[in-house]
C-alpha cells in the first residue's frame, strides 16, 4: 500500500528548545502549546511542510517518517487539550543547553499546558 504524508509531526527533539522559530509560518494556526515541547494538530495540519526548516532542532517530521510513529499519539492528543500557538515566544533559557539531548521525553516530559498565544 502506498502511503501519502498526512500531517507533520513534532517529535522530542523539541522538547526544552521550543526556540518556536515554527509557529508563525504555520498558514492554518496547527501548533498547540504545552509547558515543554509544542505538537501539531493533524486534523489541522495541511501537509505544507514550511515548519520543516524553520525548526533549528529538526523537531518536525512527515508522519511517513520513520522517526514520527511514536510521536502521532502524542500530537494527536495533546494537540485536543493544549491551547493553539501562533505568535513566537520567549525562547527559554535552557534551550540550547538540551539541544540534541537524548530521552527527552522520559525526563521532561509535561503534561502541562502552555500560555498558547
Ligand atoms: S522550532 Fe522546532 S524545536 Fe522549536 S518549537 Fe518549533 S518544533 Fe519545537
Ligand atoms: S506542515 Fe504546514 S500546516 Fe502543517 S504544521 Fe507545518 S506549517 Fe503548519
Amino acid at each position: 500500500m502506498e502511503h501519502f504524508a498526512m500531517t507533520y509531526v513534532v517529535t522530542d527533539a523539541c522538547i526544552r528548545c521550543k526556540f518556536m522559530d515554527c509557529v508563525e509560518i504555520c498558514p492554518v494556526e496547527a501548533f498547540h502549546e504545552g509547558a515543554n515541547m509544542l505538537v501539531i494538530n493533524p486534523d489541522v495540519c495541511i501537509d505544507c511542510g514550511a515548519c520543516v526548516p524553520e525548526c533549528p532542532a529538526d523537531a518536525i517530521v512527515p508522519d511517513i517518517d520513520r522517526e514520527a510513529a511514536p510521536w502521532m499519539e502524542v500530537n494527536k492528543r495533546w494537540s485536543a487539550v493544549w491551547p493553539v500557538i501562533s505568535l513566537r515566544g520567549e525562547t527559554p533559557a535552557e534551550a540550547d543547553a538540551h539541544r540534541g539531548e537524548a530521552g527527552k521525553y522520559e525526563k521532561y516530559f509535561s503534561a502541562e499546558p502552555g500560555a498558547g498565544g
